[in-house]
């Protein structure tokens, strides 16, 4: 088996193989890149590592030294030679990118002899010292575990003893007796002398890479972007380039476009006299690469030429690392750059503007749950303008936030568990605080760019975050936050600015933001594409206008019992609920119509010529009586009856089980008076606005719960009925429409015979989901994550659908209306009918169209365009 591939001999399309960072590496040695020499050892060498109890095999051993050899045939030099000595980078690098996850290891080949050698060759022994000490840390934490902090301290200590106040006051002699220091720290840690035998240290260097797939943080960050345990990592071996070699060396990270905002033109930072792990550890706060721009001219204008190049040979906007080394620029990664969901869309809209890609590519690449993020929150203009600046840094991650400073990942964790809103305010973050980042509203750092990790994780999240915020002094241990005589301490409330960069003291209320125009663009090429309709479940004018400004196409579910709950409405469903004769229930249901009548005009007026579809009252009646003592007592006295009386109605209503009680078409099997209202206020509504504003509204009345034909027919002709009789009354027809929800497993059983009476159908999956796993959707909470624990449910089916299960009832289903009757239009408005991972499937099973909440719209509808294409 071939464990290793050269960097010449790879492609783009073997990120399997090679990691994504491999396979591009590889792609940028074909198209002739200045991309320093290697090879990659592959994912499979990795898996077979990991399975085989963490042992290299012989056989990749010998293929890494026929590789290395290979290496020094090219560059002319020699690995763990004391004359020109062959330095490597061991990094890591899976299919998909956990920036900072696993472990880099630079420098790789220095011993005692080679760094002579180094020295020999740079005639510079400050640079070959640096680059030794910095191989012994990177070694020490990332081959035997030991704390990162033992060597800074060493480094603080001794700093603070010459009186040094930066690393670059630090000469020669100084970082040779830091190795030394060094040395006896690993040595005092490990019990063992570093090793200096260059291949040891390549094979245990990969042997760490390898082990690394599998620590906590990398585990916690697949879990959290669902990529799979499965895939093991590769392991990078390059020849090393030196940022760290003088003032006209240096390193940086670069997007062509900006991941922020989705701005067209470079975006990014460099350091000069540094090493890649510098930058992205954000360590030091880098320049703006504009300034390269001054300091080497042609460096510059060749990073832009190759940038452009990558960006158009990779049809996506570039994040890319280079290193320059005396002046020559060299490319050490490239990839599609992570992004904010609001530059995703912007950069998705310019590809296509500048004929990169199609629309159809465009579509494909947004991830619908990126349109959550689109929307990010601002903080209420005017009381913005009241509020007191705290600090100001840079603008890292969009959004706004509010919430208690914690200083530790752990820390805040804590405090978010016990249901505190929380900040997570660092010197800067690294891979080890994941756990609290990703419970925090916002994350602020003093330290580090926009590319460093607190930087990068907000964005890839979503979570609002100001770095390199300088002018805060971040005292982790005394857990305080201190600019010039202000000092915040742990649990003070602080807001954060994203967008801005500015972070204010106390709480500054925020509003959701909005990018309609961008979204707007995108929905509207979704609709183009898709070839199932998405509508909303709405009522309400202010949800109902939101959905269609979200691209809804027309009303999936309007849910009627939400439009009894005004006082005066909730007032009349009660006294028509204690009704114990037809002539006190007709008073009452008078009233309520008029109220129904006046929802249905605005409905109809905002939906225009769209379909809407409205269902009768579900829920069980006593959800409508009152609950406290003093709502009883008023109750009783506004309709001259007495407490007791009341009382006693409300314990005739109680139900041991009301989710599978007196509820949906069962109260108008012995109420049909409700129904008959309803249905009447609907159509005269319609009929309304036909006639004073030329609307053609086709009303579509959907009765819920229904489990047998018989109850359809029974319903449906006391309906046409009433209908008629309207028609009759006011010699006027319009079209309409009487249909069901599949909401009981019978209905879906035998939802063939119900068709002979039903003109369309809705899942209700809510319901459906509860009646076939027997899980209570209102009580599922409480155990439903134990089942996911304990690996027993693959998701919340309430969340995701049951496809196994629920999703088998509703095929059967489709499948009997189809052959009775392939014209009747099938929708779900259950919640699943917003999830993308269930629309896919729904889509398979032949549905004509899903219904869901406002905000979720865009996204399904782009879900179903992606699907469609
Ligand atoms: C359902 O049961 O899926 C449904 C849409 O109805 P409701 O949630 O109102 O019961
Ligand atoms: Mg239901």
């Amino acid at each position: 088996m071939n464990y290793v591939i050269d960097f010449s001999e790879g492609s783009k399309e073997q990120a399997d193989l090679l990691g994504g960072k491999g396979a591009n590496l590889a792609e940028m040695t074909k198209l002739n890149l200045p991309v320093p020499t290697g090879f990659t050892i592959t994912t499979q060498a990795c898996l077979a590592y990991l399975e085989k109890k963490e042992q290299l095999s012989n056989k990749l051993e010998a293929q890494i030294k026929q590789h290395i050899q290979r290496m020094e045939e090219r560059t002319k030099k020699t690995f763990g030679s004391a004359v020109n000595p062959l330095l490597v980078s061991v990094r890591s690098g899976s299919k998909f990118s956990m920036p900072g996850m696993m472990d880099t290891i630079l420098n790789l080949g220095l011993n005692d002899e080679t760094v002579l050698g180094l020295i020999e060759k740079t005639g510079d022994a400050r640079f070959a010292y640096d680059c030794y000490r910095r191989l012994l840390q990177m070694f020490g934490d990332v081959v035997c575990g030991i704390d990162k902090n033992r060597f800074e301290e060493q480094l603080d200590f001794y700093k603070s003893k010459k009186n040094y106040r930066s690393d670059t006051d630090l000469m020669a002699e100084d970082w040779q007796a830091l190795v030394s220091i060094y040395k006896d720290i690993f040595l005092e840690v490990t019990h063992h002398a570093f090793p200096q035998d260059p291949y040891e240290q390549l094979t245990l260097a990969v042997e760490a890479v390898f082990r690394s797939w599998n620590n906590r943080r990398a585990v916690t960050y697949r879990r959290l972007h669902d990529i799979s345990d499965k895939l093991g990592t590769a392991v990078n071996i390059q020849e090393m380039v030196f940022g760290n070699f003088g003032s006209e060396s240096g390193t940086g990270v670069a997007f062509t476009r900006n991941p922020a905002t989705g701005e067209k033109g470079i975006f990014g930072e460099f350091l000069l006299n540094a090493q890649g792990e510098d930058v992205v550890a954000g360590i030091r706060t880098p320049q703006p690469i504009s300034e390269l721009e001054n300091l080497m001219p042609e460096v510059y204008e060749k990073f832009l030429k190759l940038s452009g190049l990558l960006e158009r040979h990779y049809k996506d906007m570039q994040d890319i690392e280079f290193t320059i080394e005396n002046r020559q620029l060299y490319l050490l990664q490239t990839r599609n750059g992570k992004r904010t969901a609001k530059s995703a869309f912007k950069v998705c809209l310019q590809l296509v503007e500048e004929g990169i890609i199609t629309k159809k590519e465009a579509l494909q690449r947004i991830n619908p749950t990126m349109i959550t993020q689109l929307l990010h929150p601002v903080f209420e203009p005017e009381q913005l303008k009241q509020a007191e600046v705290f600090a100001k840094g840079l603008p890292a991650s969009p959004g706004a936030a509010n919430g208690k400073i914690y200083f530790t990942a752990e820390q805040a964790k804590k405090a978010s568990e016990q249901g505190e809103k929380v900040i997570l305010v660092r010197q800067e973050t690294s891979p080890e605080d994941i756990e609290g980042m990703v419970v925090s509203e916002a994350i602020v750092t003093s330290r580090g760019g926009m590319t460093s990790h607190a930087a990068v994780v907000a964005r890839g999240m979503g979570v609002c975050c100001v770095a390199g915020c300088e002018e805060i002094y971040v005292d982790e241990f005394l857990e305080q936050a201190t600019v010039g005589d202000v000092t915040l301490r742990q649990g003070d409330t602080i807001s954060v600015d994203g967008t801005t960069g500015t972070i204010y003291r106390g709480s500054i209320p925020y509003v959701q933001g909005d990018e309609w125009q961008l979204l707007e663009t995108v929905t509207n090429w979704g609709k183009e594409m898709s070839r199932i309709d998405v509508k909303a479940n709405a009522e309400t004018p202010a949800d109902i206008k939101m959905a269609l400004k979200l691209g809804a196409q027309g009303i999936g579910l309007a849910r009627t019992e939400h439009m009894f709950f005004g006082e005066q409405r909730i007032f009349e469903m009660r006294k028509m609920i204690l009704a114990e004769d037809e002539p006190s229930l007709l008073a009452p249901l008078h009233k309520l119509k008029e109220f129904q009548k006046e929802d249905f005009r605005t409905m109809f007026e905002l939906l225009k010529d769209k379909p809407c579809t409205i269902r009768l009252l579900d829920p069980p009646l006593h959800e409508f009586l009152p609950q406290t003592e003093e709502e009883i007592i008023h109750l009783a006295n506004e309709t001259e009856r007495t407490v007791g009386q009341i009382k006693h109605r409300i314990a005739e209503l109680h139900e041991q089980n009301p989710m599978l009680g007196h509820r949906g078409c069962r109260l108008a099997i012995t109420t049909p008076q409700i129904y008959e209202m309803q249905a009447a206020a609907i159509i005269e509504s319609a009929m309304a606005v036909s006639q004073e504003i030329g609307l053609t509204v086709v009303p579509e009345i959907m009765i819920p719960l229904i489990g047998s034909k018989e109850e359809m027919a029974w319903l449906r002709e006391r309906l046409v009925q009433t209908v008629q009789q309207i028609f009759e009354e006011k010699q006027q027809i319009i079209p309409y429409k009487i249909g069901t929800m599949l909401e009981i497993p019978r209905a879906c059983l035998t939802a063939d015979e119900i068709a002979e009476t039903a003109d369309f159908f809705s899942f209700g999956t809510n319901d459906l989901t509860q009646l076939t796993y027997g899980f209570s959707r209102d009580d599922s909470v409480k155990f439903i994550g134990a089942y996911e624990e304990r690996k027993l449910l693959k998701a919340d089916p309430f969340q995701h659908i049951d496809e196994e299960g629920v999703g088998v009832l509703m095929k059967i289903a489709v499948e009997k209306i189809r052959k009775y009757d392939p014209k009747i239009k099938i929708g779900v408005c259950g919640e699943v009918g917003g999830d993308p991972q269930s629309i896919r499937f729904l889509q398979k099973i032949g549905v004509d169209y899903v219904s869901c909440s406002p905000y979720r719209i865009p996204a399904a509808i782009l879900t179903i365009a992606q699907e469609s294409a």
